[in-house]
């Protein structure tokens, strides 16, 4: 599955998840506080609702003691007064602080009679006695009933509007349950699409590729029932059938590169005879000359032997050149100084450069590059490359040795000259075997370079030069 789908969807998936989430959250908070004050109104209800019936039995106490002229009454007095502390704590809805106003102050009217009663030993006594009694009886007691009804009411309302939000918490927990099972079946069934899309479009993918292979690869099935398991079953097995097609391609390849260096060695032996065959004339002419009994016949001089050496050196580089390209070069690769071959060729070269007025130009990085190559061989190519740019400035220039780090820790070399550069004839042959244009040249020098090169897994590139010139790039994995 790529990588950007996978971080898109599960981006998704978690803003989905998240918003869901804080949903319920709000949604469990919301419910909860309103459970919680509903259950704090009834507690505190029905709290008032004991202390006005405790306030109200006290008040009865209190009139039946007074009515058969009990005087004796300071501790119901402090329990009545405690009992209105308590409610005047307590937190009210107006109507009820209302009529705890009234219980108060009509208490304290009767409070205040009680306390300047006539003393018991005048006539008013009694029926002063009597007058507050009625007074509690009809003013406080009355309002302190009236308190009591209507508190118990209110506990009544309370207890309605909690059973209320009681059931409303319950719809709200069933619809909470109903969003995340309904949201976790929309995800599910997204992602699920999405996994579908994805497998089908890797499905025409792998045909796609399978067909492109040629045909040998297995069709891959994906059954809707088929699991993970079965699913990647059969992915192994079509690498399998993959590497063993590569593997085969690979086989197929080497027996085909084989074949085209076997048909152009043979081509090579009919140059190599050709070259050969004037060479060997001329010696079999001068020890033919030299070797008869006719009276003509002179020994070899110097300069025949001078000839002699020339052709048999001749031959030798013919043979050698024959011997590079019929045998395919065996790397040895090894860690190695880019900078330092170039010095090496440039070493080789500084003789027959002087001798032709041309200038050795080394360009080269700062830093060092290194890349994994055989020495020998990349010095042969490099040579090779020099000498051919030598060979195009006869009377002077200057040849330029560049080395440049390339994309991918690749490594180029660049081998520029100042001559007449490449015509177009010449850069459609230059790495045919046998094309030259020089007079001895034998045009191979270009394809035995191009060969050692393709062995390092590089390329070797011909292009004129805006200024005039060839530049040949030698591009090298690092
Ligand atoms: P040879 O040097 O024996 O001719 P090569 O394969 O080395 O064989 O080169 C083939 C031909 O490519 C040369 O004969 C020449 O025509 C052309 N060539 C190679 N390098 C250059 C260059 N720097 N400038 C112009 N022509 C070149």
């Amino acid at each position: 599955m790529p990588l950007l789908f996978r971080t898109r969807t599960l981006l998704l998936i978690t803003i989905l998840s998240t918003t869901l989430l804080a949903l319920g959250a709000v949604i469990a908070g919301l419910l909860y506080r309103q459970q919680a004050q509903v259950s704090r109104t009834v507690r505190e209800t029905l709290r008032i609702h004991r202390e006005a019936d405790a306030l109200e039995e006290s008040l009865i106490d209190l009139n039946v003691l007074l009515i058969n002229r009990v005087e004796e009454v300071e501790p119901l007095h402090q329990r009545i007064e405690t009992h209105l502390g308590e409610l005047n704590r307590a937190e009210h809805t107006p109507e009820l602080k209302e009529l705890l106003v009234r219980v108060e102050n009509s208490y304290v009217e009767y409070r205040h009679q009680f306390e300047n009663l006539p003393d018991r030993t005048s006539a008013d006594h009694d029926s002063a006695l009597k007058q507050t009694a009625q007074l509690l009886n009809n003013k406080t007691q009355a309002y302190c009933t009236e308190f009591q009804s209507k508190s118990e009411s209110d506990v009544d309302k309370a207890s309605v509007r909690h059973g209320q939000v009681l059931r409303e918490l319950a719809w709200g927990i069933a619809g909470l349950g109903l969003v995340a099972a309904l949201g976790g079946m929309g995800l599910g069934f997204g992602s699920a699409l999405v996994w579908r899309q994805t497998m089908r479009r890797l499905q025409i993918q792998i045909r796609d590729a399978a067909g492109k292979i040629g045909g040998e690869l297995p069709t891959l099935v994906l059954s809707d029932s088929g699991g993970i398991r079965e699913l990647d079953a059969q992915f192994q097995s079509l690498v399998g059938r993959i590497e063993e097609v590569v593997a085969r391609l690979r086989q197929r390849d080497v027996e085909v590169l084989r074949a085209e260096q076997l048909a152009a060695v043979g081509q090579l032996a009919a140059g190599v005879a050709h070259e050969i065959r004037n060479p060997l004339t001329s010696i079999k002419l001068l020890v033919q000359g030299a070797a008869t009994d006719s009276p003509g016949s002179a020994p070899l001089t110097r300069e025949d032997l001078t000839v002699v050496e020339r052709e048999v050196l001749r031959m030798e580089q013919t043979l050698r050149l024959f011997l590079d390209f019929a045998r395919p070069p065996r790397l040895e690769r090894r860690r190695l100084n880019a900078v330092e071959v170039v010095e090496q060729t440039f070493d080789l070269l500084r003789a027959r450069a002087a001798r032709s007025h041309v200038s050795l130009n080394r360009q080269v990085p700062a830093l060092p590059i290194e890349l994994e190559a055989d020495p020998e061989l990349i010095r042969q190519v490099l040579l090779n490359l020099a000498l051919n740019a030598l060979d195009a400035m006869p009377h002077g220039g200057t040849l330029t040795v560049r080395v440049e780090p390339g994309p991918e820790q690749r490594v180029l070399y660049r081998v520029e000259d100042t001559g007449p550069g490449l015509s177009v004839a010449q850069q459609d042959r230059l790495f045919q075997p046998f094309f030259s244009t020089k007079p001895t040249g034998l045009g191979l020098g270009l394809v035995i370079s191009q060969r050692i090169v393709h062995e390092h897994g590089g390329t070797l590139q011909a292009v004129n030069r805006v200024g005039g010139g060839a530049c040949f790039t030698m591009d090298l994995p690092g």
